[in-house]
């Protein structure tokens, strides 16, 4: 066995077919005025007990993801036909397990292609955090053809934090994100609906993966190969000990804690 016919998770063979990210986050073309948006979708070689795992959470993404904010129309799009029959289907369960708190969504609606949708309530993060973990690393085997084994740091970037310094942590690793990025590759044949970059290795082998949902709902994975030591980061130590930290990147300056 090579080492590319492995599951992407683990050692076992890779006998099974898994996408990543999951197909149901793209939208079937009856749903989109017959537009195909699931071209050449990336896949990954997986175990059956991996995958059978991963099948539970994809519709948990689906509509955590479709229709909130920054998504383009055809998030939006997706949202109200294939996310709403799902959530029909399920007598509201998914949508319950999707938002742990009670939630008010207030729809604001910018221009043709951009729709606001202001969700109040607690997503379940730590459910969130582990499917996009397993899409990185989906995407780094499919990438780099070659399992990644190391730490994921996972950033829901679209996440309305209430507190100021999670939204100014967001805001720093966003634009941080966008200079590292600026004229790197997009990845993906269905770029409305998806597309991933990655920054390249700092002087610690470190990298981050961008990835794009519905043209402005992104999520950022710092990615820390194994055997490669922890840099020791100022800023990030007085973060964690809950000191005032000021950073700057270029002009601007963002205050955590
Ligand atoms: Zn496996």
């Amino acid at each position: 066995m090579t080492m590319n016919s492995c599951c992407y998770m683990c050692d076992l063979p890779g006998t099974t077919v898994e996408h990543v990210p999951p197909r149901s986050i793209f939208p079937e073309s009856k749903d989109v005025g017959g537009q195909d948006y699931r071209k050449n979708l990336i896949t990954v070689l997986s175990c059956p007990a991996h995958n059978n795992q991963k099948s539970h959470d994809d519709e948990f993404l689906m509509v955590s993801l479709a229709g909130i904010i920054g998504n383009n129309s055809i998030g939006y799009q997706h949202k109200f036909t294939k996310v709403d029959r799902a959530i029909r289907r399920s007598a509201n369960t998914l949508l319950n397990k999707a938002v742990t708190k009670k939630q008010k969504v207030t729809k604001i609606r910018l221009d043709n292609n951009r729709f606001i949708d202001v969700i109040s309530g607690t997503p379940d993060v730590t459910r969130l955090l582990q499917c996009f973990d397993r899409i990185v690393r989906g995407l780094h085997q499919h990438h780099f053809s070659q399992q990644l084994k190391g730490e994921v740091q996972v950033l829901l970037g679209y996440l309305f934090y209430s507190d100021p310094s999670s939204k100014n942590f967001t805001q720093f690793v966003a634009d941080k994100v966008v200079l590292e990025l600026d004229g790197k590759p997009r990845f993906g044949e269905n770029q409305e609906v998806f597309y991933y970059q990655i920054t390249d290795p700092d002087q610690y082998n470190l990298f981050l993966f961008r990835l794009c949902f519905y043209g402005g709902l992104n999520i950022y994975a710092a990615v820390l190969p194994e055997g490669v030591k922890r840099p020791f980061d100022l800023g990030s130590e007085l973060i964690n000990l809950g000191v005032k930290t000021i950073i700057t990147l270029g002009e601007k300056s963002y205050e955590i804690n």
